[in-house]
C-alpha cells in the first residue's frame, strides 16, 4: 500500500506559488489510493517566528486555506506537527547519527542566510526535523516542490544511516514526488521572479476585489502600445494567464497579441481577465474560508482527529528507533 506524506508552511498566508506547487498537487493526491498523512510544519515555522500571535494565526490560516479548498480529513490524517511531539525525540535520533557536513550542504540553509536570516541552531539542524516528520510515518511517497527536493534525499541518507549504525530495518525509504511542469513547479511572482514571501511578489490565493485589482496592477509590464504585435513569451502576464485559462481560450489571446492591430488586446484588457478568472476558481474556496474561521471549534476538531492518528504511528515509529539504538 502506498502512504503519502507532506508538511505544509505556516509562515504566513499562502499565495498562488504555494497552491500550484503544493498544495493543489496534495489534496489531488487524496484520490489516489493509499494512505495520506499532511502535517502544518509549526515547530519549522520557529525557526524564524519570534510573533506568538502571529504563528496561531498562521497554523489557523494554514489548516483553513487546505479544508477550505477541498482537503477531505476523512481521507488525509491531517495535523498540527507539534500536536505530535515524537517527531523531536526522533529528530534528536536521527542527527546523533548525521555528520555535520550534510547539514551544511543544505541549500534551504545557506539561502536563508545569504538572504541575511541570523543562523540559529534549529534553522541548521531543520533537515533532521524535516527527516524525523517523514520518516516517523513510513511514507512510500513525499510529493514536494523542486525546492524540497535535496531534504528528501537528505532524509533518505539520515534513515540509511540510522538502520546501518544499529543494524535495524527501522525506517523506510521514501521517495519524492515532484511536479516536472515547471510552469507549476516555478510560479512566478508579480516581479517576474520566482512567487515567494520573501520576494513580497506574492498574490495571495484568496484575495479578491480591491485587493485583487491591486495586486494584479502589481504584475509588470512595459510600455509597448497594444497594436504593436508582440511574443507572448515577453509578456509576463501570460506566465499568469497559462495557469489559469483553458487552453483554447489562451491560444485566442495568444494570437491576437502576437497579431497587434486595432483589436488587439492591451495589458489592461489581459489583467481585467485575469482578475476574472483569479476570482472565478477561488469564490468557492473563499467562501468556504469565511465559513471555517467562524467556526473555529471545527477546525480544531480535525486537528485533534488527526493529531490523534498521528500520534500513534509516530509512536510505533519512535518505539521502534528506540529500542533499535538500545534506549529501550
Ligand atoms: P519563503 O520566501 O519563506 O521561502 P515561500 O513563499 O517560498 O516562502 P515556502 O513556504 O517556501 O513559500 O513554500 C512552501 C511550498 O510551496 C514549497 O515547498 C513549494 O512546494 C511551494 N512553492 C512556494 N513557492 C512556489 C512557487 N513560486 N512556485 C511553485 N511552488 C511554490
Ligand atoms: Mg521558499
Amino acid at each position: 500500500m502506498n502512504t503519502y506524506l507532506s508538511g505544509i508552511q505556516s509562515s504566513g498566508l499562502l499565495h498562488l506559488g504555494n497552491w500550484f506547487g503544493a498544495m493543489r498537487p496534495h489534496i489531488a493526491l487524496q484520490e489516489m489510493e493509499g494512505e495520506h498523512f499532511y502535517f502544518i510544519a509549526d515547530y519549522h515555522a520557529l525557526t524564524t517566528s519570534r510573533d506568538p500571535e502571529g504563528l496561531k494565526q498562521n497554523v489557523r490560516e494554514a489548516a483553513v486555506a487546505y479544508l477550505a479548498m477541498g482537503l477531505d480529513p476523512k481521507r488525509v490524517t491531517f495535523w498540527r506537527q507539534s500536536d505530535a511531539p515524537q517527531v523531536t525525540e526522533l529528530a534528536w535520533m536521527l542527527s546523533c547519527v548525521t555528520g555535520m557536513g550534510l547539514f551544511e550542504r543544505a541549500h534551504s540553509y545557506k539561502d536563508k542566510i545569504a538572504k541575511g536570516a541570523k543562523p540559529n541552531v534549529g534553522l541548521f539542524t531543520y533537515p533532521a526535523l524535516m527527516a524525523a516528520d517523514i520518516l516517523a510515518f513510513d511514507p512510500t511517497h513525499v510529493p514536494v516542490g523542486a525546492d524540497q527536493k535535496q531534504h528528501v534525499e537528505m532524509t533518505q541518507d539520515m534513515a540509511a544511516s540510522f538502520n546501518a549504525a544499529f543494524d535495524a530495518e527501522v525506517f523506510r525509504r521514501p521517495e519524492p514526488i515532484i511536479e516536472s511542469d515547471d510552469r507549476l513547479a516555478k510560479v512566478v511572482g508579480t516581479d517576474g521572479q520566482k512567487m515567494s514571501k520573501s520576494y513580497g511578489n506574492t498574490i495571495w490565493l484568496f484575495e479578491t476585489g480591491k485587493g485583487l485589482k491591486k495586486a494584479v496592477n502589481q504584475i509588470t509590464t512595459d510600455s509597448r502600445p497594444p497594436e504593436e504585435p508582440k511574443d507572448p513569451a515577453s509578456v509576463l502576464l501570460f506566465r499568469f494567464l497559462e495557469l489559469f485559462l483553458e487552453p483554447g481560450e489562451l491560444t485566442e489571446w495568444e494570437v491576437r497579441v502576437r497579431e497587434g492591430g486595432a483589436d488587439a488586446p492591451g495589458y489592461g484588457h489581459l489583467k481585467g481577465r485575469l482578475i476574472e478568472i483569479i476570482e472565478e476558481t477561488f469564490r468557492e474556496g473563499r467562501e468556504r474560508r469565511e465559513e471555517l474561521l467562524g467556526d473555529p471549534a471545527e477546525v480544531d476538531r480535525v486537528l485533534a482527529a488527526g493529531a490523534e492518528r498521528a500520534i500513534e504511528r509516530a509512536t510505533l515509529v519512535r518505539d521502534r528507533a528506540l529500542e533499535a539504538c538500545g534506549l529501550r
